[in-house]
């Protein structure tokens, strides 16, 4: 059930907000962190109330069961997806420190209201919103981050 990268991390209560995951080594800058897995769901399907990732116009993950539904948001992550649905660390991690990312590198829905954002880095948001209701340049800053699905919506032709 868990993937390789899931040794690396565990799971407690984050200051940030409700549980969260954490570094349970250091975790080099590059290194594959943890692969979001979860059953696969039309958009009809997914309880809003529970975990869930979008990974399409009307494609989602729901809940896995495993680290990858407790990652928090942050706007100045230390981890990022590529080129699919493996998280990477953007930097070194140290032991212990909370992993972290850009939830609006997966989300796009018209009707999402986005929330209040805690995480308390410098240049915060102070919203989490849908990648089509970002400004033209946090949405250039975060290309190199999209899930794949993002990627070919707004940057290729
Ligand atoms: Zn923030």
């Amino acid at each position: 059930m868990y993937s390789a990268g899931a040794m690396k991390l565990y799971i407690r209560q984050s200051d940030q907000h409700g549980q969260g995951v954490f570094a349970s080594m250091p975790i080099a800058s590059g290194e594959a962190i943890i692969v979001f897995t979860g059953p696969l769901l039309h958009r009809s399907e997914v309880d809003f109330g529970d975990y869930h990732l979008q990974i399409g116009e009307e494609l989602y993950l729901g809940p896995s069961g495993s680290a990858d539904d407790y990652i928090n948001h942050s706007c100045h992550p230390n981890s990022g997806f590529r080129d699919g649905l493996t998280l990477y660390a953007l930097r070194d991690i140290a032991a212990g420190e909370e992993i972290t990312w850009d939830y609006s590198t997966a989300i796009d829905e018209e009707d999402f209201p986005g929330f209040p954002c805690a995480c308390g880095a410098p240049g915060c948001r102070g919203t989490v919103r849908s990648f089509r209701h970002l400004l033209p340049d946090v949405q250039a800053r975060l290309r190199p981050l999209l899930l794949p699905y993002l990627n070919s919506r707004y940057f290729r032709d």
